[in-house]
């Protein structure tokens, strides 16, 4: 058997597998990121995730041909690291990668990227129709998205270039990003920062609701449980889907996908609320071809079977340019 591998670095967690020449998952083993005491402690991680999916496949690490890496960023892709990760402390400011990897399994055939990016790798190879020009859209703790054009997986300076979570979407800039920025995407659409939108429009206007407001607990959730019932989570509701839709319209209009596959917690736990509005509103707001809005087709493994799709083709997703 010809064994690849392919791990996801998450925030939370590692998961790490081993596929065959078809990218069948044969084997995966899962494990908690470590917060410290510094990046080289997520690399042995990593790496041991890697030895233990090896194992359970009955293979050693040497086994395998190449191995490809979904991760949270910011990176340096040439020199193959996370350096100063935004959701781990602070004194984790640089995890070595990619030569780490080549080291354990003795081949340089490592591919590094974004966890959006490895997302459209693996929805490109698993996909039916292949398509050249699609794009997967992350709804989770941020927005971002991996972009297919041409054929090609848009990388841009830095590794930048699937970054739309920082589209500015509100001109009046309600909102303000965690990157310190006014007005963008992410600032109202994501996991963490929906309730925090909820709570400054309410502070507004200050309506009855029966939403959790300025409690510990109020999150996202409840904007999807209570809207439809509620007025008030219904009018943030629908708000989010506006932003939502003009993001998408953005991109449709930036890069002509023929679909865009929608994943993240947020997308995964409300799929209809979340994609039919888009649905529904991009008639109104494209001018060009107006791509499928799809859930994501595998989960929350989308991003290590992007890493194994990326290891069998290279880094493309592109089933016809398997190494
Ligand atoms: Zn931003």
């Amino acid at each position: 058997m010809g064994a690849y591998a392919g791990v996801d670095l998450g925030a939370t967690h590692i998961r790490a597998v081993i596929g065959d020449e078809t990218g069948s998952i044969v084997a995966s083993h899962k494990t908690e990121t470590p917060r410290g005491p510094a990046g080289i402690a997520v690399t042995e991680a990593v790496l041991d995730a890697i030895r233990q999916a090896c194992d359970a496949a009955d293979i050693a690490p040497t086994d395998v041909l190449a191995a490809g890496i979904g991760s949270f960023g910011p990176m340096d892709l040439a020199e193959g690291v996370v350096e100063n990760p935004a959701n781990l402390p602070d004194t984790i400011d640089r995890i070595p990668l990619t030569g780490p990897v080549e080291n354990l399994i003795g081949s340089e055939q490592v591919s590094l990227h974004n966890d959006a990016n490895a997302g459209v790798i693996g929805e490109r190879f698993y996909s039916d129709r292949n398509p050249d020009d699609m794009v997967y859209l992350t709804i989770s703790s941020g927005v971002g998205a991996g972009v297919a054009v041409d054929g090609n997986i848009l990388s841009g300076w830095d590794g930048n270039a699937g970054e739309v979570g920082h589209l500015t979407i509100d001109p009046q800039g309600f909102m303000t990003c965690g990157c310190g920025h006014d007005g963008h995407w992410e600032a109202y659409c994501s996991g963490e920062n929906i309730p925090r939108y909820a709570t400054q429009l309410h502070r507004e206007d200050p309506v009855e609701t029966a939403l959790p407001i300025e409690t510990e607990e109020f999150s996202a959730a409840d904007i999807f449980e209570y809207a439809g019932e509620d007025e008030f989570a219904s009018h943030v509701l629908d708000q989010i889907c506006h932003w939502n839709a003009i993001g998408v319209a953005n991109i449709v209009h930036a890069y002509a996908p023929l679909v865009v596959y929608v994943g993240g917690a947020v997308a995964l736990h409300n799929p209809e609320k979340v994609l039919e509005p888009i649905r529904n509103r991009l008639d109104d707001m494209v001018m060009s071809n107006i791509p499928d809005i799809q859930l994501t087709q595998f989960g929350d493994d989308v991003v290590v079977r992007g890493a194994l799709a990326s290891a069998l083709t290279g880094g493309t997703g592109d089933p016809s340019q398997r190494v």
